[in-house]
Formats: structure tokens, C-alpha cells, sequence
């Protein structure tokens, strides 16, 4: 039986190939993975502006000013956000500007508002009230990110959090790998859709839909099939058919060892090749892995658990690979645990763990491959070697798939 290690490193040898590479729009780059560097077009800011609502001032005419000896200005206009002010400001001047403006020429400093008064005395002028240092309260044209400089690396899978930072540096279209298109077979006699009715025996079809769901969020396009019965004919007709559809093929059910287990002998004879079907874990012992004129299949086991831990820790990392990611692992972080967890087993287990905010981490519930409920309440897995306890109050990585 394969280690994780040496399976993964399998799959990866044989995913040679990378997806083609197409322009995508800065609004639609969420979730992609960028082929090439991406630079800034333009400086950021692109010019000097107030970082308050306030008055631009020359610091050395504020220098001594305080509320019982405030620096009288005389206001020479105003200036919002999106204006320019055409004139310039001298030496006993000041304009009235807001979050945004452009600081005025012989402007260098910027006085907040709350530290000025405007005194019915002294019509058109403006008491300020405290000192400002050369710059303050001003945002340099370049500080935080200058024309030319690389913003995201090929191989960053772009966040929403930074499509901003695209925007406002002047980008509009990056080059980013094609999203793969996966086909997702469940596989399974006893399998319904949900919503239809259930006779005795029979179970809703909860994997496709959780599998999809995962591959959309790392950028892939899934394909859903109708379920597969247990028979070599159906399995091997709907294999066909999404291996002429896809880049890569799912399957959950049918890798065990049972007479109703078909995904590896259609595979076979559709001239799929085999590259190994045990991976020594916990959840999810069976899982395939093989190729058909070049493309990847996926056989998970089809307990739903084990087919998210087996896609996380297996399918995950390489379809993230095909499309050129650098990080393909799942995040891992520290936490401590606050009850010990137990592997009494001789393959090493991937415990489904609750973290919770304060970095505690416990045990999601039921440790076994149809637990839905504790599938539910976790949030990570930590990976426990075989025969070994891991005691309370200790240090673990936690693999984090959800907050
Ligand atoms: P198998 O891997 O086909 O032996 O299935 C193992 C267990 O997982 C059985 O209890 C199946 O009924 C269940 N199962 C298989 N596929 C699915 C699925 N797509 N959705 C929900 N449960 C499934
Ligand atoms: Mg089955």
C-alpha cells in the first residue's frame, strides 16, 4: 500500500501537462490562478491626496500652533475629491480639502478637522489649533505601490480581497490557466436523487454536490452525470462518456473490494491504466488513481467522509497543480488540542477536529466514514500517525478547509 506521500507524488509525476492558458477580466479573475506576473500600471496612489477631511496647510505655518495659540490661515478655496485646485497655496494659506483631494501645490501637510475652528471674527480664515509635522495626514503619490512593480506572481490563486489592488493598479485583463472541466460519477445502485421519493434501502446522493462545490471554490468547472448504477455496462458507459467530456474524471463508490464494485474493471476496459487504488489512510484506504489517453481519474471511496478527505488531501492538490498553483496543499495552522485524540489503527488517520476561535482544537464528534453530523461541525483534519496518542495540551497543524 502507498504512503500519502507516495501517492501524491504518482499523481503529480503523471500530471505533466498544464492547462491552456486565456485573458481573463480583472471582475472575473476571483478564484483563478495566474500563468504570468502581474504589474502595476499605474503608481498607487497615483497622486499626492488628503488622507482626511480637513485643511492643506504649509507645515512650517502650523509649526507652533495649539488650541489656546492657534495659527490663523486665510482660506483660499476648496478643493473635493476628483477636483484639482489650480492655484497654490503660500505662505499664510490655507484650502479646504476632503479624503481624497489632491493636495494643492505649496501645500505639505494636511490639518484634520476636528483640530481646526472657524471663528465668526475671522471671516474666510481658519484657526488651526495644532501643529502638523511635513506630510501628515498625506498620501504619497507611489507609497503603496509604484508603476511597474509586480503585484501577484504567476502561480497566485487571485482572492477577491486583492481584485482592489488589480483594479486600482490599472490592470484590466490578466492571463490565468483555463478552469478544468471535472466530471463527477457517483456511483451506486442504492443512490437517489435528493428530493425523489426513498423505498427501503435506499439513500439520497449527497457527494457529487459537496465535490462540486469544492471544485468550484479552487477555480475548476464541474460536470455533474447522472448516478451511476452497479453494473460494468452503466459504470463503463458513463466512465466513456466523461472521459470524452472532461479534463479529469471523479467517480465516488465502487473502488472497494465488493462484487458491486465496478469503477476499476470499466476503467480497465476502456483502456484506462491503473496507477494504484490503496492509499494507507484513514479515511479512505481505497482510492484509484489511473489515466485514459492522458487524463487523470479519481476513484474515491464512496462513504461521503472519506470522499472529502481522500478529494482534499489527493484530488485537491493536483488539479490545483494542472492549473499551475504554487500552494496546493490545504492551509495548515497551529493549534492546541483540549482533549487528546486517538489512533488506535495501523494507518495513519486523518481526524476530522473542530478549531475553534481561540485556537482550541477538539474532536468533531464520531470518527467514522458515514459520520455526516461530526463531517458537519468540522472545520479541519489533523493527521494522527498510526498507533499513537496525541495528548491534551498539545501542539498540532490543523489542515483547515473551512472557518
Ligand atoms: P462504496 O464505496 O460504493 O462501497 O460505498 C460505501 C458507502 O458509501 C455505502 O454505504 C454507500 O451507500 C455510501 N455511498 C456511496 N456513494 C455515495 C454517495 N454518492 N452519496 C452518499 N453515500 C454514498
Ligand atoms: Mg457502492
Amino acid at each position: 500500500m502507498l504512503t500519502l506521500e507516495e501517492a501524491q507524488e504518482q499523481i503529480f509525476a503523471a500530471l505533466s501537462s498544464l492547462l491552456e492558458v486565456e485573458k481573463v477580466s480583472v471582475a472575473a479573475a476571483s478564484g483563478r490562478v495566474l500563468a504570468v506576473d502581474v504589474l502595476a500600471v499605474v503608481d498607487l496612489p497615483g497622486f499626492d491626496n488628503s488622507a482626511m477631511d480637513g485643511y492643506a496647510v504649509r507645515a512650517a505655518d502650523v509649526a507652533g500652533a495649539s488650541p489656546e495659540k492657534p495659527a490663523v490661515l486665510r482660506l483660499i478655496g476648496h478643493v473635493a475629491a476628483g477636483e484639482v485646485f489650480t492655484g497654490e497655496v503660500a505662505t499664510g494659506e490655507c484650502v479646504r480639502l476632503f479624503t481624497g483631494s489632491p493636495l494643492p501645490r505649496g501645500a505639505d501637510a494636511v490639518v484634520m478637522q476636528e483640530d481646526t475652528r472657524a471663528d465668526a471674527a475671522h471671516q474666510n480664515e481658519v484657526l488651526i489649533c495644532d501643529a502638523a509635522k511635513p506630510w501628515e495626514h498625506v498620501r504619497l503619490r507611489g507609497e503603496d505601490v509604484k508603476r511597474g512593480e509586480i503585484i501577484l506572481s504567476a502561480g497566485d490563486c487571485v482572492s477577491f480581497a486583492q481584485l482592489n489592488l488589480l483594479a486600482a493598479s490599472g490592470v484590466i485583463e490578466m492571463s490565468v490557466a483555463r478552469r478544468s472541466v471535472i466530471g463527477l460519477l457517483a456511483t451506486g445502485s442504492e443512490l437517489r436523487e435528493v428530493g425523489s421519493p426513498l423505498a427501503p434501502g435506499q439513500i439520497y446522493e449527497s457527494n457529487r454536490m459537496m465535490l462540486a462545490a469544492a471544485l468550484r471554490q479552487i477555480g475548476a468547472e464541474p460536470r455533474v452525470y447522472p448516478i451511476v448504477s452497479d453494473t460494468l455496462e452503466a459504470t463503463s458507459a458513463a466512465l466513456a462518456r466523461a472521459f470524452g467530456e472532461c479534463d479529469a474524471v471523479i467517480t465516488s463508490g465502487g473502488v472497494s473490494v465488493g462484487e458491486f464494485d465496478f469503477v476499476k474493471a470499466a476503467f480497465e476496459q476502456l483502456g484506462g491504466a491503473m496507477n494504484f487504488w490503496k492509499v494507507a489512510v484513514k479515511p479512505g484506504k481505497p482510492f484509484v488513481f489511473g489515466q485514459l489517453n492522458g487524463k487523470p481519474l479519481f476513484g474515491l471511496p464512496g462513504n461521503p467522509v472519506s470522499a472529502l478527505v481522500t478529494f482534499l488531501l489527493l484530488v485537491r492538490p493536483a488539479l490545483l497543480k494542472m492549473h499551475g498553483a504554487r500552494a496546493v496543499e490545504l492551509p495548515a495552522y497551529p493549534g492546541v488540542l483540549s482533549e487528546p485524540l486517538v489512533n488506535r489503527g495501523d494507518r495513519r488517520h486523518f481526524i476530522r477536529v473542530k478549531v475553534e476561535p481561540d485556537g482550541q482544537v477538539r474532536s468533531a464528534g464520531m470518527q467514522a466514514s458515514h459520520a455526516l453530523g461530526a463531517l458537519a461541525v468540522a472545520n479541519g483534519l489533523v493527521d494522527v500517525p498510526a498507533q499513537t496518542t496525541l495528548p491534551a495540551g498539545s501542539t498540532v497543524r490543523v489542515l483547515r478547509w473551512g472557518f
